[in-house]
């Protein structure tokens, strides 16, 4: 084994580490640095053109490809779950869609220091955005965020009048004072190319003080007399140490950081003691918390062409990718997700409690959901996909054996509780109804797949059950709170019990998010440097 020894060790590159790191060696230029990635290079085509986002969703080289335990709220299925195993995290990989949540989301936390009001400045600092500058928005930051006004396919217009027909407000800016309503999606692109922390912040990296080991798979972080003082990691199937002198950032991700924690003998002892491994710090709550968004698709055959006629045939590759080679335009410039809505299940609860999403494309013929602009139907179609932005129901990750290659068992519990299941039955009932109002309904040939056949509660619920699947948003397993017996970190993201060691990424957050994790995650990571210094 070797031994160097550095300042700040940072855990992973994804959307929250690559901006503490970037952060930190900005603040603290004379000290050294180091960024550990299990990945390699984002320097790929797939990742930089925002539609080659499906050539990533099943890339082993560029994604972890989970798989979950069986779920009992599916009927006992498996689910699949990617995530970013590349610099930048899952922000290489993403759908690259840009909302920041309710600004309830983050008093609810009830937590000291990261309310609405205290988070807000680093959701600003992050963002390059398209409206300017205002209360909501800024225009210095580094992560660009795009209007697809001009591209966007006229389904997803279509989509976004029939909500509104519906008796649901139009939103321009889902990051603006409310989230309710319908409206088109923000990107995270800049000039038709993916706008991810890696290829914004890590690549302005000018310092000789700081390093990146990429492909150096971190398996535990070495403690003595609860204190982090460095990390054990594999390369090339040696193993490596690095010492940290002041800190130890873990920002691993929500499966990733519980599992390493777990591995450095921080965790619920009863199940640790089956390992054979160090204890160091009991704490039970680490990997419990599991949230994430369930959806469930309804895919329809429409009247005229959509992003499958775009996006199947070679010679419409072709032409698509000429235009985005040399003028950045086409639909090569956009996520599969266009628009979506953010809706009250009932009028009399305060904020939105469902998010339906629009895509102007279905892949039911793939026989891989999701590998969409890789393999979209032979027939011109769209899909919509309702999901619930605060499910009640809580899962966990929960190492397997000592081995830290192994992959750890992954439940998220989706439905466990009747309440969310029920709350999908009403999201089905509403997105159907959008389906079957002017204009979209003139632009509907046929309802495909499953939900042609549902009619009743039990066979929305059967089909809810069958059907569900992740929308890539775990967070929660390594929850801040003031309490060590029931969470893992407190406010200042340092790990109860344990000197030097933080976590920064999506498993601090006590409870998910109403909307898509990126922005929370990249917020996250700002603050957490912000802590570091002793500014926030
Ligand atoms: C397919 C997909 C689509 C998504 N679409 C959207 C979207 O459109 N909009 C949105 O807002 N959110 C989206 N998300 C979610 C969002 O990208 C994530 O919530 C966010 O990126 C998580 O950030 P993080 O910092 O917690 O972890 P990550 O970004 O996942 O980073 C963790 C990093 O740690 C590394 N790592 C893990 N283990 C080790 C180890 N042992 N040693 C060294 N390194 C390690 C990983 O390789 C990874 O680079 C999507 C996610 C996926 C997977």
């Amino acid at each position: 084994m070797t031994n160097e020894t550095f300042d700040y060790i940072i855990i992973g590159s994804g959307s929250s580490g690559s901006i503490v790191a970037f952060r930190l060696q900005e603040f603290f230029p004379n000290k050294k640095i180091l960024l550990i990635e299990s990945g390699s290079s984002d320097n790929k085509l797939t990742v930089t053109i925002p539609a080659g986002y499906g050539y990533l969703f099943y890339n082993d080289k560029v994604n972890w490809k989970y798989k979950t335990d069986k779920i009992d709220g599916l009927n006992g299925r498996q689910d699949y779950w990617p995530k970013g195993k590349i610099l930048g995290g899952s922000s290489s990989i993403n759908a690259m869609v840009y909302i920041r949540g309710q600004q309830n989301d983050y008093n609810n936390w009830k937590i000291n220091n990261w309310s609405w009001k205290d988070v807000l400045p680093y959701f600003l600092k992050i963002e390059n955005h398209y409206l300017g500058k205002s209360k909501y928005h800024n225009t210095e930051g580094y992560i660009n965020i795009s209007n697809i006004a001009d591209e966007a396919h006229i389904l997803t217009h279509k989509f976004i009048e029939s909500c509104v027909n519906q008796g649901f407000k139009k939103n321009n800016d889902f990051n603006g004072e409310s989230q309710e309503g319908a409206g088109l999606f923000q990107l995270n692109t800049n000039n038709g190319k993916r706008s991810s922390v890696s290829k914004e912040y890590l690549r302005k990296i000018k310092n000789k003080n700081f390093k990146i080991l990429k492909k150096c798979h971190v398996s535990k972080i070495i403690i003595k007399d609860n204190i982090a003082i460095g990390i054990e990691y594999i390369r090339k199937s040696k193993k490596f140490i690095a010492n940290a002198n002041n800190e130890i950032i873990l920002s691993a991700g929500s499966i990733s950081s519980p599992q390493i924690l777990q591995l450095s003998g921080i965790g619920d002892f009863d199940h640790l003691k089956k390992f054979n491994l160090d204890k160091n710090m009991h704490l039970a709550s680490v990997g419990k918390n599991l949230q994430d968004h369930p959806n469930i698709a309804l895919h329809y055959k429409s009247k005229i062409k959509s992003l499958n006629d775009d996006l199947r045939p070679l010679h419409n590759k072709i032409i698509f990718f000429l235009r985005w080679f040399f003028n950045k335009k086409g639909p090569l410039t956009l996520s599969i997700n266009q628009a979506g809505a953010f809706i009250k299940s009932d009028k009399q609860i305060s904020d939105p409690d469902l998010q339906i999403y629009f895509l102007p494309l279905t892949a039911t013929s793939s026989g891989k959901v999701g590998n969409l602009s890789v393999s979209p139907d032979p027939f011109s179609g769209f899909t919509i996909a309702p999901s619930l932005c605060r499910p009640q129901s809580r899962g966990f990750v929960k190492i397997n054996s000592a081995n830290p290659i192994d992959y750890p068992s992954i439940n998220p519990n989706y439905y466990d509780l009747e309440e969310d299941l029920n709350l999908m039955v009403k999201a089905y009932k509403i997105s159907k109804k959008i389906s079957e109002t002017i204009p979209l309904r003139d632009f509907i040939d046929t309802k495909i797949g499953p939900h042609k056949n549902v009619d009743n509660d039990d066979e929305i619920k059967e089909f809810i059950k069958n059907y569900s699947k992740t929308t890539y948003h775990p967070v929660g397993t390594c929850s801040m709170g003031k309490d060590e017996r029931d969470s893992v970190v407190d406010s200042d993201l340092k790990v109860h019990g344990i000197k030097n060691l933080r976590v920064a990424d999506a498993s601090i957050m006590p409870k998910i998010i109403s909307g898509n994790t990126n922005s929370a995650c990249m917020m996250i990571g700002e603050k957490c440097a912000d802590l570091i210094r002793g500014r926030s």
